[in-house]
């Protein structure tokens, strides 16, 4: 892939697993990076972690679900780093598992507003800012293979996931003459603290003996693996991919 230097990418929900992983890997193609979560201390040791290694990287706390955070969060890129070429709204939540008749209203909201809602807001001003500077190329969502599939418990969720398929393909319908990309990656199993608490729910065993068979590649996948889907996703060398997704699932989907 051709380098990114002189490039500046945003990436939400950077405090952790696949956005911590997909700042270092923009970090070491070149770029500037922009990262943002609620968690402060997580992300400047990421900071200085990019920093250490010759890059060059600012962090804004932001919580995607509030508009004047997310408005505050791509004015830091633009002041810290004068342009935004690519952005990845990857930050999100699994809520808290339960059947229809036992879910809340504001488990519901709560993980609507930040997997969905959130996203909306992340592209909203994103947009915004790589159309007025003339520099936009790529915009990556992240969202699951739960954007296809439904499980037991998971509606909240899973429905947030799949409402990313619709906001991804509109957007890049509206942003793909202004030289702008929109795609969503939508990542099987991988080995994140979200993917522990998942897996800590339903057990080892039946995580083992039930799930990891019906992966192709029998394994769990890297926090690094889904960061260079996303990398390739906003590099040139994607330049004729738009509204689409990439599923990163080692096999999971085509299964069942
Ligand atoms: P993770 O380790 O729990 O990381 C989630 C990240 O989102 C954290 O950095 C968290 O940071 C941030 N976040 C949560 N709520 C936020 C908010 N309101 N505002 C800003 N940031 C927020 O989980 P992960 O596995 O890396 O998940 C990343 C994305 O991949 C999620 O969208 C998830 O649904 C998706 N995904 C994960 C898997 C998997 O198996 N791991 C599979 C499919 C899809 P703070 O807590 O510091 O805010």
């Amino acid at each position: 892939m051709s380098d990114m230097n002189g490039r500046v990418a945003l990436i939400t929900g950077a405090s952790s697993g696949i956005g911590r992983a997909t700042a270092a890997a923009f970090a070491e193609k070149g770029a500037s990076v922009v990262v943002a979560a609620r968690r402060q201390d997580e992300l400047d040791s990421l900071v200085a972690e990019i920093e250490a290694g010759g890059g060059q990287a600012t962090a804004i706390r932001t919580d995607v679900a509030v508009a004047e955070d997310v408005k505050r969060m791509v004015a830091r890129a633009i002041e810290a780093f004068g342009r935004l070429d690519y952005a990845v709204n990857n930050a999100g939540i699994e809520g808290r598992w339960a059947g229809i008749t036992e879910l809340d209203e504001d488990e519901w909201d709560r993980v609507l507003d930040i997997n969905l809602k959130g996203t909306f807001l992340c592209m909203k001003y994103e947009a915004t800012a790589m159309l007025a500077g003339g520099h936009g190329k790529a915009i990556v969502n992240i969202g699951s293979v739960n954007s296809f599939l439904g499980f037991p418990t998971g509606s909240a969720y899973v429905t947030s996931k799949h409402g990313l398929i619709g906001l991804t393909a509109s957007v890049s319908a509206e942003l793909a003459s202004q030289g702008i990309r929109v795609n969503l990656v939508c990542p099987g199993f991988i080995d994140t603290p979200m993917h522990h608490r998942a897996r800590a729910t339903i057990g080892d065993e039946i995580y083992d003996k039930g799930v990891l068979p019906q992966v192709h590649l029998r394994r769990t996948g890297r926090p690094e693996e889904i960061a260079q889907v996303v990398v390739f996703l906003c590099s040139d060398e994607a330049s004729y991919v738009t509204g689409t997704t990439l599923t990163p699932d080692g096999g999971f989907t085509l299964t069942i």
